[in-house]
């Protein structure tokens, strides 16, 4: 092995196909990482559910598309579910086909938010490696990834300081953030678009809060995303004046940014501990500021009053308020942060440098 040329498989979420949106942030995630690591001349294979695509940037990867049922997502599953795999699932054959590859491989990393890997990393000689992508939405997650800590702490790593600290862990966590391939994201500096908004159009995602002071302000608000939940999505379109909504859809990234790129301000309004906060950094990198919740992920990325505004969480008045100064914001400096902190290249090298360590730690025999 040479930090120059690692063999790496990366395994895929299970909860949909590639270029689906079911991933939400992993799927963006993902692929800028496999970019990060081509471009460096590392040898990937991606292993995830039938169906999956990459883009033309990735086509130097290798891609094992395995068939079978899509993991139930643990945001939408109380705290205390049990761990579900469905007869056919997707999941087993996904880490079936990845450990059998992971025997001729440096590296194994898996971006799916699934108990199966994690408990079977002290089992296996394959070195697994875990970008967790979630707080603590589940107990068996949490217990589980607590556990690792213990054993095999520095084969865990996170997006954020605030997502790690949902779990127990016994020392500091390894904290890689995000990255993005910036020149798919063009910053715009006109300032008196609309409002924006992004994300699974799921309750978790607070929609309705920016609805809310899209109506306060008398603005319209763009919306783009999957819905994941129709009843909620409904929900949230009958709470404000006709109109009000613009619903743009799921869109690939060139088209989603040239969009976004266009707006005033956009909002972010989780009602979760946010694990990153992949669309601020997204908004940021065009240029719009960003007023989000101090929840999560985005506290970490947002400079309020520098690079965007941060408001107590669920405070709707307060981001009323902030929006309203959103034109203070310098938009240079929004796209700046993101190529400081957010590059695809910082990302994928903060990576390698956490399956490295990882990996020698190993075979010193320093399981944590
Ligand atoms: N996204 C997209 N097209 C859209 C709207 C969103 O590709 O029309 C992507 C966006 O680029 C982001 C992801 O959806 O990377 C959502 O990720 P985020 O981390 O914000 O939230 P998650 O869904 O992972 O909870």
């Amino acid at each position: 092995m040479s930090a120059n040329t690692l063999k790496l498989i990366l395994v895929s979420t299970p909860v949909g196909f590639l270029g689906s949106g079911k991933g939400g942030g992993v799927e963006v995630t993902l692929m800028s990482l496999i970019k990060g690591l081509l471009d460096l001349g590392h040898e990937v294979t991606v292993v995830a559910p039938e169906g999956s695509v990459l883009p033309s940037g990735c086509s130097g990867a290798q891609l094992r598309e395995v068939a079978g049922e899509a993991q139930p997502s643990w945001q939408h599953q109380n705290a205390s579910s049990p761990m579900l795999i469905p007869p056919d699932g997707v999941l087993p054959k996904l880490w079936k086909h990845a450990l059998e590859l992971g025997k001729t491989a440096d590296a194994v990393l898996n971006f799916g938010y699934d108990w199966l890997p994690i408990w079977l990393t002290p089992r296996v000689t394959v070195e697994l490696f875990h970008l967790v992508s979630m707080g603590d939405v589940s107990d068996v997650m949490k217990t589980v990834v607590s556990e690792l800590s213990e054993t095999h702490h520095f084969r865990l790593a996170f997006h954020t300081y605030r997502q790690a600290s949902d779990y127990e862990l016994i020392r500091d966590p390894v904290v890689v953030g995000n990255g993005f391939d910036l020149k798919n994201y063009d910053l715009q500096l006109r300032k008196n678009g609309p409002l924006g908004w992004a994300g699974r159009v799921a309750p978790e995602k607070g929609l309705e809060d920016a609805v809310e002071v899209a109506v306060a302000l008398g603005d319209r608000l763009l919306v783009w995303g999957l819905i994941e939940d129709q009843d909620y999505a409904v929900y949230v379109e009958q709470s404000a004046p006709p109109g009000t909504i613009d619903w743009r859809g799921f869109l690939p990234t060139s088209d989603f940014q040239e969009q976004l790129g266009t707006c005033r301000a956009f909002l972010n309004t989780p009602k979760w501990n946010e694990a990153y906060g992949n669309v601020v950094v997204e908004a940021m990198a065009c240029g719009v500021p960003v007023i989000a919740y101090d929840r999560g992920g985005p506290g970490e990325l947002i400079n309020s009053g520098v690079s965007g505004w941060l408001v107590e969480p669920d405070d709707v008045r307060a981001m009323i308020l902030a929006t309203a100064r959103a034109e203070e914001i310098d938009r240079r400096i929004c796209r700046s942060w993101v190529e400081e902190s957010a590059s695809q290249e910082g990302f994928t090298r903060r990576v390698l440098e956490w399956i490295l360590t990882g990996i020698s730690q190993n075979q010193s025999g320093r399981g944590n």
